[in-house]
Parts: C-alpha cells; sequence; structure tokens
C-alpha cells in the first residue's frame, strides 16, 4: 500500500469514528456553515461536536503548519482529506475570514509571535473575523482611506468610521486598515492592523439591506488604543499586506462558486438546473420544452463545470502554500458574473413564482431563489467590484498602459 492510500484509509477510519451523525448533508455555506467564535451559533448541536474534533486534529485547517495548529498535510493528502469528506456527506467543520484571509496573510507577513498567537485560535474556531477597508469616502479607491492611526507610545489610537463591514457584529477581532500618514502619495502611510472588537471605543451598527438578510454593520472607532504589535509587517507598509490579503479574498470568492460545480455526475443523470427546469417549466419528448431556457441551461452547464475544474487547479494551488497574485482578479470576475448569470437563469425558470417575497402564496424554495438572486448581486461588488477587477487584470496581468 503507497504512503497515500495508508492516509486515505486512515483518514476514512478516523472520519467514520468522529464525524457525528447530525452534520452529514448539512451544507456549509453563508447561511448554514459554522463561522465560529465566542458567540458562535449551532444549528445543531453536533456541529459543535464536529468543530471540536476537526479544530483539535487540525483538520479544520489541513495544510497549515502543525507548529500552528495545523493538520500539517501535504497537498495530495488535503485532496484525499477533501475527497473522503464528500464521500461520508460531511461539511467543512468550519467557514470563515480567518481560514480563507486573515489566516493565510499572517502565514505570510506575521511575525512567529503573531502566527503562534493568532493562527491556533483560528484552526479550532475559537475566535471570528472581520474585515475593516471600506469606508464611506473608500471603495473601489480603497487607498484613500482616512480612518486615523495616532503613535502614542507602544499604542496607536485610532479614530475612524469603516463600512460594509459583514458581520462584523459577530465578530471578535477586525484586520483593518489605517492611515499613520498623509504626507506621501495614497498608497503610502498605510498599516494594516488587527484589532480586538471587545476594545473600548468599537462600535457596531448594522445596516439593513435589499434581500432582507443583512450581514453588513458600521463600524466606529473612538480613540480606540491598539498596541503596535498589532501591525502586520511593517507600520506605513500596509498595502502590499492589503493587496496580498485580496488575492486570498478574490480566490476564496471565486472558489465558492467554482467548488459547487465540480458535482460529477452519472452519463445521464440530470443536473441540479436541469431538473428544476424541467419540473417548473415542463418537459418534451425527454426535453427541457422550452428551447430558449434548454439552450441556456446547456450553456451554464458547460460554463459553470468548465470554471469548477479552473478553479480546482488554482484552488489546490493556494491551498499549497502558493499565495495568489493578480490572477485571481480574473476568477472573481469570471465566477461572480457567472453565478449572476445562474441565478437570472433560475429567476426565469422558476417566472412568476420569482416575484414572491413572503407568505402563503410561494413555497419556500422560490422565495429562497428570490432572496438569493437579489444577494448574488452584491457578488460583483464584494471583494472589489468587476470593473476594478477589469481594471487590475488590465494593468497587473496584461502589463496595459493606465
Ligand atoms: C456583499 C458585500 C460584502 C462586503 N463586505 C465587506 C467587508 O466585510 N469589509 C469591507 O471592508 N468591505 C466590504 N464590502 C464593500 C466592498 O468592498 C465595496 O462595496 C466595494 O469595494 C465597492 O466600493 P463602493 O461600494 O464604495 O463603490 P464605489 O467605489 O463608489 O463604486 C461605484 C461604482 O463605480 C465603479 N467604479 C469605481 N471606480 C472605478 C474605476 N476606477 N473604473 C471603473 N469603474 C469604477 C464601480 O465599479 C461601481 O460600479 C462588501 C460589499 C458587498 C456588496
Amino acid at each position: 500500500m503507497s504512503d497515500l492510500e495508508a492516509f486515505r484509509a486512515e483518514a476514512r477510519a478516523w472520519l467514520e469514528e468522529n464525524a457525528p451523525e447530525g452534520v452529514k448533508g448539512i451544507k456549509a455555506d453563508e447561511l448554514n456553515g459554522v463561522w465560529g467564535g465566542k458567540r458562535c451559533e449551532f444549528e445543531v448541536p453536533d456541529q459543535k461536536v464536529w468543530l471540536e474534533r476537526m479544530g483539535a486534529k487540525g483538520w479544520t485547517a489541513p495544510m497549515w503548519p502543525a507548529e500552528y495548529g495545523g493538520g500539517g498535510l501535504s497537498k495530495a493528502e488535503s485532496k484525499i482529506l477533501s475527497q473522503e469528506m464528500k464521500a461520508l456527506d460531511l461539511p467543512p467543520a468550519l467557514i470563515g475570514f480567518g481560514l480563507t484571509m486573515i489566516g493565510p496573510t499572517l502565514l505570510q507577513f506575521g511575525t512567529e509571535e503573531q502566527k503562534k498567537e493568532h493562527l491556533p485560535r483560528i484552526v479550532r474556531g475559537e475566535i471570528r473575523w472581520c474585515q475593516g477597508y471600506s469606508e464611506p469616502g473608500a471603495g473601489s479607491d480603497l487607498a484613500s482611506l482616512q480612518t486615523k492611526a495616532e503613535r502614542d507610545g507602544d499604542d496607536f489610537i485610532i479614530n475612524g468610521t469603516k463600512v460594509w463591514t459583514s458581520y462584523a457584529d459577530k465578530a471578535d477581532w477586525i484586520f483593518a486598515l489605517v492611515r499613520n500618514d498623509n504626507s506621501g502619495i495614497k498608497q503610502e502611510g498605510i498599516t494594516f492592523l488587527l484589532i480586538d472588537m471587545d476594545d473600548p471605543g468599537v462600535n457596531v451598527s448594522p445596516i439593513l439591506l435589499i434581500s432582507g438578510k443583512s450581514p453588513f454593520c458600521e463600524t466606529h472607532f473612538t480613540d480606540v488604543r491598539v498596541p503596535v504589535k498589532n501591525v502586520i509587517h511593517e507600520i506605513g507598509a500596509g498595502w502590499t499586506v492589503a493587496k496580498a490579503l485580496l488575492g486570498h479574498e478574490r480566490t476564496m470568492i471565486a472558489d465558492t462558486f467554482g467548488s459547487s460545480a465540480g458535482a460529477t455526475k452519472k452519463a445521464g443523470e440530470r443536473s441540479f438546473l436541469s431538473s428544476l427546469a424541467v419540473e417548473r417549466v415542463g418537459e418534451r419528448e425527454g426535453r427541457i420544452s422550452d428551447p430558449i431556457i434548454r439552450d441556456d441551461v446547456a450553456k451554464m452547464e458547460m460554463e459553470t463545470r468548465a470554471f469548477g475544474l479552473t478553479t480546482q487547479r488554482t484552488a489546490d494551488a493556494a491551498k499549497a502554500g502558493h499565495n495568489p497574485g493578480p490572477e485571481s482578479s480574473m476568477f472573481k470576475l469570471y465566477g461572480t458574473e457567472l453565478n449572476k448569470t445562474r441565478m437570472e437563469l433560475m429567476v426565469r425558470i422558476l417566472g412568476p413564482d420569482a416575484l414572491g417575497w413572503e407568505g402563503d402564496g410561494f413555497d419556500e424554495f422560490a422565495l429562497g431563489t428570490t432572496r438569493d438572486w437579489l444577494r448574488s448581486r452584491g457578488n460583483s461588488i464584494e471583494g472589489g467590484t468587476s470593473e476594478v477587477q477589469l481594471n487590475v487584470i488590465a494593468k497587473r496581468v496584461l502589463g496595459l498602459p493606465a
């Protein structure tokens, strides 16, 4: 038996023994996944057991080094682990910005002390993170940010407001971009800082949204005292860290839409979209009866499958410690636009049923689809808009003049 075969047998045996029955089949998406943190809510109690066991094993972050609490697995072993989890219908025990954004950034830029302090707590799901980048006057033009950091001995005093901070009301820590110096070009004088949300002077107010579900908050900092040791990389060199983290964020967003596309089907088996169209639009001679919908479903299936395979290759590279560059913008752009088209198509398939917002006249699936369709509009804004991705691709991937 090869080493990898032995690992597969070992992983399967461990999962069979340790995965609680109640987590099987649960989707680890934005709404149903476990985000961890001090105020973590578990939909079913087995999710807590699953998180504790997977966290202790380091398999919430399978490829992070074991010295920081990770699983220490190779790329091949990590792939086998996720195949075995899929085979047993097991979701990842933990999701969130710790694993996908700040963790990889700390591995790249953090000091030994910072890695030892934060990474094991991320792996075990003890701390939930949020992202403090955007401000009322700084979105696409992020480098215009003005949240002020004034040095006072061994601390910075932070004043300013961040906006669109997803789940700030549930987070324990925030990774934030602050301005320590206004004298140079706008990309200079920015510092990447880790801030405890429990610090005096941090206040969070939720913002309501069109989809009815609102992760958004405004985060206000009033004379918040943050130790200088919480700076990642160098004071004033935060723009470099910010861009690296955005690479991880864009890869993660693209991967969300790519991974759901990769499911293999047996020959002749209908896809989810195709079954939905047959159910809602009707079938004639074994085919979706509406030729335009049929055509669009086929096109969507092909594009989704091709994208799924492509992101799988890049996700494998990212998990193996390769830090994504500006190319991540291509995947972010394609994945989010594809998802918007997919949601538009689902709404067309549902027809008038997709006009429902609440009430008995609409089934649960139709109501959920309407809200997911509205949520999908945000995909091509979060992590940088599609126009911004096109600018990054033009300048930093293709090398075109400004
Ligand atoms: C679902 C969601 C979650 C988010 N979560 C977070 C979070 O957790 N933390 C956080 O910090 N932020 C978050 N954001 C904010 C997000 O990063 C910003 O909304 C985004 O960067 C755009 O900034 P803006 O909203 O200020 O729009 P603007 O920058 O004002 O852009 C308005 C329009 O102008 C276009 N535009 C702007 N500049 C250019 C240009 N140079 N060339 C071409 N077109 C241009 C844009 O594409 C857009 O269409 C989230 C946003 C969404 C939708």
